[in-house]
């Protein structure tokens, strides 16, 4: 399988021209914002009004993402597309692809919103992964627990973000349970991965087919929402540059125009293995914002653009806090209060219970980011103890 291209020799958008971005979060605030700085417009297509990117927006088209009428008044009102979340259908951007450039394309969604496609992809282009079956049914089930041995992972092949639609299965008792909890089928089974800890790489490519890389950030969760990245993350040279070489491949085999985060296992002996992909601007990317000259979303709407991308230059180490919602707001008066740490927040009127208010950056001159133990003094209330987990906005 490949993912064919939106790519085209369209020239670079001229200054003022129009970024149509799809969706009204956090992501496209910030990508709007970098828009801007460039000299571009952002218009969102979102259905809040009043929602983290309408806020900034030079223009906002209201309107669900199914709702044609409305994608097509959206495209041609814009010069390119782009989008900020992945839960819209790829058959809107091919929709929308009608009118104008989208970038990434939607072929690259289709892989990256569906778990099956995205292994079979990988797979085919040999990124390394975790051992994986699919399981339609009761005897790929049982083909998958003897390939895979006890315990592995059943996983649903959409939508499961933040740890969800998932089942571990430890023992042959376990195995009808967890197939009928999980929809809709098919599911993929994984091999249980024995991780030392998670990384992802963010990469960028432009019209022009430039690549950069971000260094690799060190994830942590709690509850299965990230809550801190280590930029850059403290692993052997040696693997940073394996990780960004991976990330590299993957878009050029991808044909990407855009940004796309690549989430990775390190295990216990030091393999890399890709555990997901999502073409648009990452949460454990933000640390670039502060850390670096160009940020993800600079780097973003440049390729988007068809601008040259500048070198992914770092000036400082980074930690990023996630403020999650609502337990995380208190921190705000002493962020605010705090010498160096770097706020931001979206704009969202409720926090709710496990939701995404904004982050905190904390720099630390280039090359000195203090291991994990120094990372928990260095940042001191702000670092609750960690755990693994996951999500992926
Ligand atoms: P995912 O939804 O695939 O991103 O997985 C959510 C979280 O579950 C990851 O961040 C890991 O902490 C854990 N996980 C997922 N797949 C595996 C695996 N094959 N082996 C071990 N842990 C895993």
């Amino acid at each position: 399988m490949s993912a064919s291209s939106s790519r085209s020799s369209s020239p670079a958008l001229a200054p003022n021209s129009v970024i149509g971005i799809v969706g009204g979060g956090q992501l496209g605030r910030m990508s709007a914002v970098a828009a801007a700085k460039l000299g571009f417009r952002a218009h969102i297509l979102t259905q809040d009004a009043n929602g983290p990117a309408a806020q900034v927006a030079h223009q906002v088209t209201l309107g669900a993402y199914d709702d044609h009428k409305a994608l097509e008044a959206f495209a041609r009102a814009v010069d390119v597309v782009t989008f900020e979340f992945e839960n819209i259908s790829a058959d809107a951007l091919d929709c929308l692809a009608q009118h104008c450039p989208v970038r990434p394309s939607g072929a690259i969604l289709r892989i990256s919103q569906d778990r099956l496609a995205e292994k079979t992809f990988l797979s085919e282009a040999e990124i390394p992964l975790a051992p994986w079956m699919a399981v339609t049914d009761h005897p790929s089930l049982h083909a998958a627990a003897e390939k895979l041995g006890f315990p592995f992972i059943l996983k649903t092949t959409r939508n499961g973000y933040d740890g969800k639609g998932q089942a571990r299965v430890y023992e042959a008792s376990q195995l009808k349970e967890a197939f009928a909890s999980l929809a809709p089928h098919p599911l993929v089974a994984e091999g249980m991965v024995d991780f030392a800890c998670e990384i992802s790489v963010m990469v960028v490519r432009g019209t022009d087919g430039t690549t950069r890389c971000f260094a690799p950030g060190l994830n942590y969760h709690r509850d299965g929402i990230l809550d801190l990245t280590l930029a850059p993350a403290p692993v052997p040279e040696e693997t940073a540059q394996r990780a960004q070489a991976l990330a590299v491949a993957i878009a050029e085999k991808l044909d990407l125009i855009g940004i796309l985060g690549v989430e990775m296992f390190i295990d216990s002996t030091g393999n890399l293995l890709v555990n997901e992909i999502a073409p648009r601007p990452h949460n454990s990317g933000h640390w670039t914002m502060d850390a670096c000259p160009a940020d993800q979303f600079d780097m973003h709407i440049r390729a988007v653009a068809g601008l040259p991308l500048p070198p992914t230059l770092r000036h400082s180490d980074a930690v990023m806090k996630n403020l999650v919602g609502p337990d995380d707001m208190v921190l705000w008066p002493d962020i605010l209060a705090t010498p160096g740490h770097i706020p931001h927040l979206y704009g969202k009127a409720e926090a709710r219970v496990g939701r995404k208010m904004g982050h905190v950056n904390i720099l630390f001159p280039y090359g000195s980011l203090p291991g994990a133990l120094g990372i928990q003094d260095a940042l001191g209330p702000l670092a609750e103890k960690p755990d693994a987990g996951n999500d992926d906005a």
